[in-house]
Order: C-alpha cells, then structure tokens, then sequence
C-alpha cells in the first residue's frame, strides 16, 4: 500500500502546473486531494479528471493572497476529510523584469502570493498539525531561491523567503513530527512564463528549445517527499532538466 493512501493534502495553485499534475500523482497514489485556486472552472475540470481515474478530489476557490480565504481552505479540508496530513503551497507568479522598470505593481503581486501566500498556508495548518503532532508542509521554491539572475531579482527574493520560512520552521518543529519541504524546480513547462509582460524577457522564455522539465517530473519529486515513512523528512530537493546550465 502508498504510503500516501488516505492521505488529505492540500494543493494551492493546482488550477495548472505543477499544481495540476501533483494533484493527479497524489490522487492516483490513494491520496484525497483538496484542489485550490482562483479559477474555478479549471478546478472543477481537474476534480472530474481524478474522479473518472477512480481519484478522490474536492475543490476550494482560493485566492492564497488573502488569510480569511486559506483559513476558509484549511477548515474546508477539516470538515471534508477529518484531518490535513500535507499542505502543498504551490501558488506562485512569476513576472520576470529588470528592477529599473519599476514594476511595482508585479512586485507587489509576486510578494503577496510568493510570500504572503506562504505564510497564510502555513499559518492556516499550523495549529491543527501541532494538535495532532503530525503533518508535512511542502512548498515550491524554485533554482531562483537559490541563485539570483539579472531580471529574476524580486522573484528570487520571493523564492529565498519561501525556501528559508521551510528551513526555519523545519528547526523550529524539530522536537515534532511534523516535516517541512522546499521543492526547488529548474524550468518547467507550465503557463508561469506567459504572465511576463516585459518585452525584455519575454522572447527568451517562449524559446521552445530551452531544455525543459515537464510538470509531471516535479511532482514525482513531491511525491517522493511526501511518501516517506514516518521519521524520514527529506527537507529539500532541486530538480532541474538534466541540460539546464
Ligand atoms: P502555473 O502558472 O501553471 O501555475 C501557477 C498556479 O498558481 C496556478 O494554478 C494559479 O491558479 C495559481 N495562483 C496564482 N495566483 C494565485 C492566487 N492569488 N491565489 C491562488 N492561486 C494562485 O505555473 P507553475 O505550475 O510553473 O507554478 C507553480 C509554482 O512553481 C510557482 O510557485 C512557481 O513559482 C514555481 N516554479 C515554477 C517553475 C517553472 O519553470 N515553471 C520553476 C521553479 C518554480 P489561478 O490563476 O487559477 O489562481
């Protein structure tokens, strides 16, 4: 049997993308997933999807940018299933563009779901792992949380932030049970890069020859994390298509 049979996990941002294909591998491993996201439509198309492959899945309108609404998930998730045993805050933006633009309104926008979203995903599920002393808070970083790049500057910032609220809290939990996990993706093939609105960076990101991982390849690499036994936290994982330089 998986070990993520019965599980409840949560997915932000599984309206597309990593989001999307987490959720399917999840589902298909036994797993009961709680779908988030803004567009609805795109949930629902996904819940069905998991329902015909015999998957268990409900889904939640989301906007990860406001507390009220993941606390709303998170209850939701509660009253659905009895339990949170993951939470995969996985929503993210990324509108690339070099900082003398001053694009104040996309920095704020990566801040308020890059971070903020974090923190409300984590805030959401905290007390209720720690009443049960036990669960597992994954959260998608990225290679730009690890090294900056000329354009990348306030999404790598995001990124950082997103990996270190995992490592601190990692610390921080380790008289616990609860793990914590950054998933660090090189590129993927989603629709991240098509909300670039700098014309800058755009053409370098709809290059089709970039070599590329596919949605699926880091959701087998949450899946790993998320299926180990009980005492085995793999706190953080890069994966990047074997020719990304
Ligand atoms: P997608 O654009 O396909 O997915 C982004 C997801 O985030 C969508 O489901 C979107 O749903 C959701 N989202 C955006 N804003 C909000 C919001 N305010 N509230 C709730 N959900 C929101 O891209 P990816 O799958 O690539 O991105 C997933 C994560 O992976 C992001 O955190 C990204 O930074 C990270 N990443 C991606 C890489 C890549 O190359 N693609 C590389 C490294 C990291 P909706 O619009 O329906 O709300």
């Amino acid at each position: 049997m998986s070990t993520i049979e019965g599980k409840v996990i949560i997915i932000t941002g599984a309206s597309s993308g990593i989001g999307e294909a987490t959720a399917k591998k999840f589902a298909r491993e036994g797993g009961k997933v709680v779908l988030a996201a803004r567009r609805e439509d795109r949930l629902q198309t996904l819940k069905e999807a998991i329902e015909q492959e015999g998957g268990e899945a409900v889904i939640k309108v989301t906007d990860v940018t406001s507390y009220s609404e993941v606390e709303e998930l998170a209850e939701f998730a509660i009253d659905t299933y009895g339990q949170i045993d993951v939470m995969f805050n996985n929503a993210g933006l990324m509108p690339l563009s070099f900082m003398d633009k001053l694009k104040i309104d996309e920095w704020d926008r990566m801040v308020d779901v890059n971070v903020k979203g974090v923190l409300y995903g984590i805030a959401a599920v905290l007390p209720h792992m720690q009443e049960r002393n036990s669960g597992h808070i994954i959260t998608t970083s990225s290679v730009a949380g690890h090294n900056v790049f000329p354009s990348g500057t306030v999404y790598s910032g995001t990124k950082f932030a997103a990996r270190i609220f995992m490592e601190g809290l990692s610390k921080e939990l380790a008289q616990t049970n609860i793990k914590t996990t950054s998933i660090s993706p090189g590129v993927v093939q989603t629709e991240l890069a098509s909300f670039i609105t700098d014309p800058d960076i755009k053409p370098r990101f709809e290059d089709p020859n970039i070599p590329s991982l596919t949605s699926e390849d880091v959701a087998n690499a949450v899946y790993y994390a998320a299926s180990q036994p009980d005492g085995v936290a793999v706190n953080e994982i890069i994966v990047r298509p074997t020719n990304q330089g």
